[in-house]
């Protein structure tokens, strides 16, 4: 892409309400626009970050079986009442508003009322079972405190995955290729190292929920990190018989603040008993269903990157989800032959690898807006290197310079 064709530009102060480290490093790159507390649009760049966390997330999901599809974001009163999960005294945080014959609707902060009450419509026998269907969307929550950025969104996006399952045996089985699926996910994303799976509440199917803590201190959650076998055990469950249970040494546990990028957990027959979801065995029976869910929060995931993966001149993208690997600098000149070297390795690297700064700008505020912006490899072309007939490549994370033959990239 050629910088000259967007309307983003950088800044140099991101807005003075703005307190976390992520949507100020965001807002200054022109990432995202911060609507208000809690709700951010993603700019032509953002949306490129979240699209390749999005498509990591489809290739491991769909590696381990899961279906996509898309659920609705208004969902219906009629299907939360079976779970008693409308009313207001039962979960605040919905955001609910009304049709024009005055019946309420509210707008998904969750998605197991939605999956379960689809899937008692196809789920008949054992021979459908067992089925991993998933969906990326817009999640809603009326969050009390909104103070860390795109990691706690008002509105956020999310990838929540629904097992459906025959007994706890198959859901079990399912549970374990998840786990490895999700670590796939965070190595990928670049944050594998500081990511933890995390023993936490797991409600009445199982002792324990199995959350994905990365440690910053941006984090909102403390946990217990055993860094010899890389688990952790969160705050919320941390007693003397958790840790023994789990066969580590209170003494060697070390604490830590961090943020729950994703979660899984086993739901059991909580969700299928009151949507009567259940499939005839193969002797004729009648069984219930039997769930685990899986989410993972996109926004909060790209911001736990650039908390962790940032320095005091911008972001650092990982390749991964880097929006381009390259960034091309074309150091202005008055002499033709630079910017015809520089529109060579351009149409050579490809659109979709290189941001090219074709801008008629200083070399100074190019620079500077490379280092906020963060791609991982700037490409440096000026008139100094036409002469040497090398070019300059400069390492964003390690700030390395390398002189290099065109053919050599
Ligand atoms: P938290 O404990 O941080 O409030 P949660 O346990 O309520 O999160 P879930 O309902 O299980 O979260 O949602 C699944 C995933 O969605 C979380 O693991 C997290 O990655 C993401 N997520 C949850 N709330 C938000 C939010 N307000 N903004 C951005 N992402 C979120
Ligand atoms: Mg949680």
């Amino acid at each position: 892409m050629r910088q000259s064709q967007l309307f983003t530009k950088t800044r140099r102060e991101a807005p003075a309400d703005e307190t976390s480290k992520n949507a100020e490093l965001l807002i200054r790159g022109g990432y995202i626009h911060k609507e208000m507390a809690g709700v951010y649009s993603y700019l032509p760049f953002g949306l490129i970050v979240i699209k390749k966390i999005e498509n990591i997330i489809r290739e491991e999901m769909n590696a381990i079986g899961g279906i996509e599809m898309k659920t609705s974001v208004l969902q219906n009163k009629e299907v939360w009442e079976k779970t008693n999960r409308w009313d207001d005294s039962v979960v605040d945080n919905w955001f609910k508003t009304k049709l024009k014959n005055g019946a309420e609707v509210g707008l998904s902060f969750t998605n197991e009322e939605a999956y379960s009450n689809i899937l008692k419509q196809y789920v008949n026998s054992y021979k459908d079972l067992p089925i991993y269907p998933y969906d990326f969307k817009e999640i809603f929550r009326n969050e009390a405190r909104s103070k860390s950025g795109i990691m706690r969104g008002r509105e956020f996006y999310w990838k929540a995955l629904y097992s459906f399952s025959k007994n706890e045996a198959e859901h079990n089985v399912f549970y374990e290729k998840a786990k490895i699926a999700y670590k796939n996910i965070f190595e990928r994303a670049g944050i594998g190292g500081l990511t933890y799976v995390t023993f936490s509440s797991g409600g009445t199917f199982s002792k324990f929920s199995h959350e994905f803590q990365t440690v910053t201190e941006a984090g909102e959650d403390i946990i217990y990190i055993d860094e010899k076998s890389k688990i952790a055990i969160n705050k919320e469950v941390f007693t003397d018989d958790v840790v023994e249970s789990l066969g580590l040494k209170k003494e060697e546990l070390i604490e830590k603040k961090a943020v729950e990028v994703g979660n899984i957990f086993t739901l059991g027959t909580k969700f299928s008993e009151p949507f009567d979801l259940k499939y005839k065995n193969e002797k004729g029976e009648n069984e219930m269903v039997f769930m685990g869910s899986y989410g993972i929060g996109l926004g909060r995931l790209m911001g736990t990157i650039v908390e962790l993966l940032s320095d005091d001149k911008g972001i650092v993208w990982p390749e991964a989800v880097a929006p381009f690997k390259y960034h091309l600098i074309e150091i202005t000149s008055n002499k033709p032959e630079v910017k015809e070297w520089a529109e060579k390795i351009y149409k050579k690297l490809g659109a979709d690898n290189v941001l090219y700064d074709d801008r008629d700008l200083r070399a100074g505020e190019k620079f500077a807006d490379a280092e906020l912006l963060g791609m991982p490899t700037q490409i440096i072309v000026s008139e100094k290197n036409i002469a040497s007939g090398k070019l300059e490549i400069k390492d964003r994370k390690t700030g390395e310079v390398k002189m290099i033959l065109e053919d050599e990239i």
